[in-house]
């Protein structure tokens, strides 16, 4: 299942800012910056770490980042096993090219989860057709466009205030159009996640 609690909590588990919730995460109002120990009873005491919890923390971790079930995660990993290249770097980028993914890397959210909320309300299209699934799998070509209908929604129109014009090295953004092109799969440099995806594959192929 997909968690849908309060989402510092997760932050704080993981002891690093996951940037689950927009322009709050840049602030001093971060939990991360205010209490930075994991939640709960327990949560300042120390513990030693087995190589089995690392694996299952930095699996846990993707998860969050990406907003996505476990047996989501399972099946990307299975489907990752099967690709040509360094598994855990294609796992990243299954990931990376989800449309909720790829909405936020556009810049036209300013968190993962806001970027699901708005593709789930049918505000874009993929290669002009209707895309209202986060999950669909992007690949390279394709275009994704907020729709006609969609720009004078008050939420589009604040996105596009707020754009910088910046976004990722692999789309290419057009904010008169608002619409973004995938130019290349995302290299593991392009994702700046800081993750150990190596111990995810370890944890699965056991
Ligand atoms: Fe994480 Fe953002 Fe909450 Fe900070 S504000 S704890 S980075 S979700």
């Amino acid at each position: 299942m997909r968690y849908t609690g309060p989402v510092c909590r997760l932050c704080r588990r993981e002891g690093q800012k996951l940037f689950l919730k927009g322009d709050r995460c840049y602030t001093d109002k971060c939990a991360i910056t205010k209490r930075n120990f994991a939640p709960g009873q327990h949560g300042q005491s120390r513990k030693k770490v087995t190589e089995y919890g690392r694996q299952l923390r930095e699996k846990q971790k993707v998860r969050r980042y990406y907003g996505i079930s476990e047996s989501q995660m399972f099946k990307y990993y299975n489907m990752a096993d099967k690709m040509k290249g360094v598994t855990g770097e294609v796992l990243l980028r299954l990931l990376e090219l989800r449309l909720d993914n790829v909405v936020y890397r556009m810049g036209f959210a300013s968190s993962r989860a806001e970027a699901r909320q708005l593709v789930v309300h049918g505000h874009f299209t993929l290669n002009g057709a209707k895309a209202d699934i986060p999950s669909l799998l992007t690949s390279v070509g394709d275009v994704i466009q907020v729709k006609e209908k969609s720009r004078k929604s008050d939420k589009i129109k604040e996105v596009v205030e707020n754009h910088n014009g910046n976004t990722v090295a692999w789309i290419n953004i057009d904010l008169e159009q608002l619409k973004g092109t995938i130019v290349s799969e995302p290299a593991r440099e392009d994702i700046d996640i800081p993750i150990e995806e190596h111990l995810i594959v370890e944890l699965y192929s056991k």
